[in-house]
């Protein structure tokens, strides 16, 4: 198994110690205080990719409704994870939030100087400014890095972009950030196939510091990892936040990371929310039951929860026909009855800043 030469501190590959990492950090965000300033608003979300057919692709036929309507807030200096199946729109949201994707619809507000600003209206320059501020790693660092050219060229271009232009400087903020990420300096005179995977990941994540972001939009920055690398870039970007006062959007289809890392939790599927809440509430009292069923396959026997697996019948449907009232409705084990396949179940307020899509349901 590959190492990296970084802290490993709480997480390990075992089952138990993941377990008691998790416990520590839920019982720690209980006592975590609140910021409510916001940094993204965001408000009735749509992004649809049309689908042509005909001789020349002409005749729009249809949509693949990737993110559909989505509506939820980034406070700063939290992390809000976004969880949910492969194809669920996760990450379509991650880079429509950055206008890396056109959304379709709704709004985006960002807090630019104090001020919430759509930025789906952002002309170039106001669109180039956002994007200092705003910075994405990606989930696979074998092709988020050039092969051909050395870390040094790689770090450059965005830095270059933003007027850093002396090679003193250049070098010192790449230095800085190797630094950070717990990598030597003398690495950015490396080509990228000189380094492990986690390291490479580690490089991406100094390449997006390197502007000095408020916001990293993380997408699987670890799926691609093994487990015990993993942990070892779980634990670094808290150390980076705390640090530098971070923002995170943190995307990943593994409940149990997301849980780890996370202050707030947003459940999507099939390109809608279908719970948010804090973590810890999100881990101790479930609502939908697509959210109990992503927990029962967490490898944590949770104390006043029932640990049996819940296995979802078929498929993730196609975003292209999407299934009539509740989006779950054709795999939930808890279906009540025509309702659920008839009437788009809204949200229901369930107290302490948990929301929930379902039917079962009234709300306060
Ligand atoms: Fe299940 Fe009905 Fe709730 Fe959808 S609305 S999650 S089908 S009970």
């Amino acid at each position: 198994m590959k190492t990296d030469n970084t802290n490993q501190k709480t997480i390990d590959n075992s089952n138990s110690d993941i377990k008691s990492a998790i416990h520590t950090n839920l019982d720690n965000k209980d006592m975590k205080s609140s910021n409510n300033e916001l940094v993204f608003d965001v408000r009735g979300l749509k992004t649809y990719f049309p689908i042509y057919e005909g001789t020349f692709k002409k005749k729009k036929v249809n949509d693949v409704k990737a993110v559909d309507n989505v509506t939820f807030t980034v406070k700063r200096g939290e992390t809000i994870g976004v969880v949910g199946e492969s194809g669920c729109g996760k990450t379509t949201l991650g880079r429509s939030i950055m206008r890396l994707e056109e959304p379709t619809g709704g709004e985006v507000l960002y807090n630019l100087h104090g001020t919430m600003t759509d930025i789906t209206k952002f002309n170039k320059d106001q669109l180039f400014d956002f994007r200092k501020e705003v910075q994405m790693v990606f989930q696979d660092p074998y092709s988020a890095l050039n092969p051909m050219r050395k870390i040094y060229d790689s770090f450059a271009e965005p830095l270059k972009a933003h007027g850093v232009n002396s090679k003193e400087d250049l070098e010192m903020i790449m230095e800085d950030r190797l630094r950070r990420v717990n990598l030597r300096p003398e690495f950015i005179y490396r080509y990228p196939h000189e380094f492990s995977g986690g390291q490479r990941q580690r490089l991406c994540i100094a390449r997006a510091l390197s502007v000095s972001p408020e916001v990293v939009i993380l997408d699987e920055p670890v799926s691609a990892l093994d487990v015990s690398i993993q942990a070892q870039v779980i634990n670094l970007l808290q150390d980076i936040q705390k640090e530098l006062d971070l923002t995170y959007v943190f995307i990943a289809h593994d409940l149990s990371v997301v849980e780890y890392i996370s202050d707030r939790i947003i459940v999507m599927y099939l390109g809608h929310i279908l719970e948010y809440a804090d973590s810890v509430e999100l881990n101790r009292k479930p609502a939908h039951p697509y959210t109990e069923a992503l927990l029962s396959a967490v490898p944590i026997p949770e104390v006043g929860r029932e640990s049996k697996r819940i296995v979802l019948e078929g498929d993730v449907p196609s975003p292209i026909h999407k299934p009539s009232g509740c989006p779950f409705h054709n795999r939930c084990p808890k279906y009540i009855g025509e309702i659920c396949e008839q009437k788009v179940p809204e949200f229901k307020d369930l107290g302490n800043g948990h929301f929930v899509a379902c039917h079962l349901y009234q709300g306060k």
